[in-house]
């Protein structure tokens, strides 16, 4: 059968059915949080507010320390994602050493670090090869690398919103040699900005042969374009004669990706995660019958699409995230980075016998594991 060319409402209720045969009602999301140490960056990506070029208004970059303690806000996280631009000013050590800080401190969360691009430039510091980066990374406590900056892995869409990034080849590379040395990651595609259905069903092609090889994808992460405070949106938006039609657009091409992505890639890749930050609660609530499974996170430090001017805050509690799941009909479920069960092994108060975490949260933390 040929999804692309499916009428939507067909599509859609194809991809519903697939989801519940699959996952049934069960809707997975993981506590975690975001640590972007810094908003440096010298690769200039049209679609990108939060990078910053050196010495301009904001380009900060975080003392290791610094982000550990930020870190220590929520300690009852299970999962860190650690990302920042591609800053010059931070040598390959910054990187090893920020991981094995973060590991010494809070030995229970899962580090889920570095973007294929950061890795990239990491190679180039370093002057050596991918699968050592891997490797090296690895050792130092990094668990799985976020599939980010893969845009759309096709060269000539790319030359049009970030010339300066990785080509896709090198994409695919550096995601083969993660795979390989061990460290899973998830995949993404960053749509509604000029790309056509032909690159996005490239993209899957490549998606799916990396797959295939590795099997090292944990789930596939449409990132819809956020025009509002960047370059691109401001182009965009003055071609398709306002934001309003641009925002109309996205949201259509969402809803027909979603369901595409789970009967193209959902026998590979069997998790589908929606983005609360990029559609709001609302709009991910309503992607669970467009083919999603997973929720995402809580993330409570979320910066990237708030610095283009996403709408739909920083963070949500783990708790607003089961009742939205809950509200739509379906079972929420806390899940690993890995999408296994949660365990619950952080302490709960600190080496001075001082709560870590309030009340209400261990009370949570008690009626999810009793043990
Ligand atoms: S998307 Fe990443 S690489 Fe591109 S400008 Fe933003 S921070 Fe830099």
């Amino acid at each position: 059968m040929d999804f692309w060319k499916m009428p939507l409402e067909d599509l859609r209720q194809a991809a519903a059915e697939a989801t519940a045969q699959r996952h049934a009602r069960r809707v997975t999301y993981v506590v975690n949080r975001n640590a972007n140490f810094s908003r440096i960056c010298t690769v200039g990506c049209a679609f990108c507010g939060f990078g910053k070029r050196p010495g301009t208004v904001g380009a900060t970059a975080d003392r290791i320390d610094e982000v550990v303690a930020r870190v220590g806000q929520t300690p009852w996280v299970t999962e860190v994602c650690l990302q920042g631009g591609i800053d010059p000013g931070l040598k390959p050590e910054y990187y090893f050493d920020l991981v094995r800080a973060l590991r010494e401190a809070f030995p229970w969360m899962h580090l889920h670090a570095f973007s294929p691009m950061e890795i990239d430039s990491l190679c180039e510091k370093a002057g050596c090869e991918p699968e050592e980066m891997m490797s090296k990374l690895r050792a130092a406590g990094v668990g799985t690398i976020p599939g980010t900056a893969a845009e759309i892995l096709v060269d000539e869409v790319r030359q049009k919103i970030s010339r300066n990034k990785l080509p896709a080849a090198r994409w695919v590379e550096i995601v083969r040699a993660a795979h390989r040395a061990g460290v899973r990651s998830s995949a993404t595609i960053l749509f509604g900005h000029v790309e056509r259905w032909q690159d996005i069903r490239s993209h899957f092609e490549v998606l799916l042969k990396v797959q295939e090889e590795t099997g090292g994808f944990t789930e596939f992460v449409p990132l819809a374009f956020v025009p509002y405070q960047n370059r691109l949106g401001g182009i965009l938006a003055g071609r398709a004669g306002g934001m309003k039609v641009l925002e109309e657009r996205i949201r259509k091409r969402a809803m027909r990706l979603y369901p595409l992505a789970r009967m193209v890639l959902g026998q590979a890749i069997p998790n589908l995660q929606t983005s609360w930050v990029k559609l709001g609660v609302g709009g991910a609530v309503e992607s669970l019958s467009w083919g999603c499974n997973d929720f995402g996170g809580t993330l409570y430090e979320e910066a990237i699409t708030r610095s283009s001017g996403g709408k739909h805050g920083e963070r949500l509690e783990p708790e607003r995230i089961e009742e939205a799941i809950r509200e739509a009909g379906y079972v929420p479920s806390e899940r690993s980075t890995l999408y296994g069960q949660v365990k619950k092994v952080f302490p709960l108060v600190n080496k001075s016998c001082q709560p870590l975490v309030e009340e209400h949260r261990i009370q949570r933390i008690a009626t999810i594991n009793p043990n």
